[in-house]
């Protein structure tokens, strides 16, 4: 890709850092979509948990849209 931004996770606004001091390594919790995947009816559902240098189609910079 050509963009002056690169994609990654880490910089996308769909990217929650959950490290927070709390986990070690550089994952994060894409809420770009609703929470899928239960695995029991009522446990949580989960949302996908993804590398801070991961990107998708749907990377979004945190600069672009409105808070
Ligand atoms: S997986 Fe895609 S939408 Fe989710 S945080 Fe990463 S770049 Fe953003």
């Amino acid at each position: 890709m050509a963009h002056s931004t690169s994609a990654a996770c880490e910089s996308c606004r769909f990217f929650d850092d959950i490290n927070g001091g709390q986990s070690a390594g550089d994952e994060g919790l894409c809420r770009y979509n609703p929470p899928v995947s239960q695995p029991e009816p009522k446990s949580p559902g989960l949302w996908p948990v993804v590398a801070s240098k991961d990107w998708c189609g749907h990377f979004t910079s945190e600069m672009t849209a409105a808070e």
